[in-house]
């Protein structure tokens, strides 16, 4: 008994040494790594300091797409450089990233939360805006439909011909009906006048039909990449034809 007691024990050592020296690895592994994740936060976080906060996205954005570990308080440095850029939406989900991968204990803590209060009244002033998207954007006209909503295309049914084959006589012009001898005889098909062809149901040989603009989902506009000044008519209103989708008569 007491044998077996013991080597499970020392299994179970075994097993926790087995899991430390496997993360110990992988820490290892990333270590490499590291000298070029901090030398492009240093970058970033210099780009910060001379208030080029472009050219910080640029190098923050360098770490992401390195797909090396995140430096635990990049996400926080990050947050505040899309701030400055304007790009709320995106940095109030830095600053949760952060929140929740460091809580308290992160060293931008008190920070955080005062960005996250500042980021809050950019982020309600987006919601009740009607002429840009929830991220922040400014609408523009969709340019798939010309901001009609709808787009003009080849008729689905008759493929843009104008007619459909006739069903009756399956697009022969003739039916066959069996006379009181059992013998089959040929007649002019009723429905298409012996065509064989009808008028297309769908466009009514008009050739084409309309349908929702799945570009802009129907509302005819479409988010630019400019960030929304929230003003009806500010710098950033279009001037060719921008109707509020959303307005009610
Ligand atoms: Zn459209
Ligand atoms: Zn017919
Ligand atoms: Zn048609
Ligand atoms: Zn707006």
């Amino acid at each position: 008994m007491t044998v077996g007691l013991s080597k499970n024990i020392h299994v179970g050592i075994l097993v926790a040494l087995l899991f430390c020296l496997q993360h110990t690895a992988a820490w290892c592994q990333a270590r490499p790594s590291l000298g070029g994740t901090s030398r492009m936060m240093n970058n970033a976080l210099t780009a910060m300091e001379q208030g080029d906060y472009e050219k910080a996205n640029r190098h923050f954005r360098e770490i992401i797409n390195s797909n090396t570990a995140i430096p635990p308080e990049m996400p926080y440095h990050f947050a505040a450089t899309l701030y400055h850029l304007g790009q709320y939406d995106n940095s109030a989900n830095f600053i949760k990233k952060y929140l929740d991968l460091n809580g308290y204990n992160g060293e931008h803590y008190e920070q955080a939360k005062e960005l996250e209060k500042k980021l809050e009244v950019h982020l309600n002033e987006i919601r009740a805006c009607n002429y840009c998207d929830n991220r922040g954007y400014r609408y523009t006209t969709c340019t798939t439909c010309d901001g009609k909503k709808q787009i003009e295309q080849a008729c689905s049914l008759c493929k843009g011909q104008g007619v459909i084959g006739c069903s009756r006589c399956v697009g022969k012009g003739l039916v066959t009906k069996k006379n009181v001898f059992n013998i089959v005889e040929y007649f002019e098909c009723e429905r298409c006048s012996g065509e064989g062809r009808l008028p297309c149901s769908k466009c009514e040989g008009k050739l084409i039909e309309f349908d929702d603009c799945r570009v802009c989902q129907a509302k005819g506009l479409i988010p630019s990449e400019k960030i929304c000044d929230h003003q009806e008519n500010g710098p950033l209103s279009f001037r060719t034809g921008f109707k509020n989708p959303f307005h009610r008569h």
